[in-house]
């Protein structure tokens, strides 16, 4: 399998076509330095990313705006993002107090970005 995978290591924004099969990368190219190969291998094997949503607030149309602690693999994004959607929250929140713990299961935490007082 073949894939291109942009680079968003520097704002140069690479375009790197890797080609593997399953997790074993066989080529990557068109990198400009040795970040984007780790990068790239690493996106092409097992891509993950930090996920960025709001949460209802307990009593308040405030919402509150949440982190996961570590990247979450992509493949999970959408069964957490459903978790999120039907979670509240009852303030006062500290700044990165933990809204969701182990999210589906994943061992990352979704946690606050900002205070909100009771
Ligand atoms: S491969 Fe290197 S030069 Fe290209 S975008 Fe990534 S970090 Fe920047």
């Amino acid at each position: 399998m073949k894939k291109e995978i942009i680079c968003t290591v520097c704002p140069r924004g690479c375009h790197i076509q890797v080609e593997g099969e399953g997790d074993k990368i066989l080529s990557v190219e068109g990198q400009g330095c040795k970040r984007g190969l780790e990068y790239a291998s690493a996106e092409f094997a097992h891509p993950v990313r930090i996920l960025t949503t709001l949460v209802k607030l307990d009593g308040q149309n405030d919402l509150l705006p949440v982190r996961s602690n570590k990247p979450v693999p992509k493949e999970k994004l959408f069964d957490c993002m459903e978790v999120i959607r039907a979670a509240t929250v009852k303030a006062p929140v500290n700044r990165y107090d933990v809204v969701v713990a182990n999210i589906c299961g994943t061992g990352v935490d979704i946690v606050a970005t900002k205070a909100i007082e009771g």
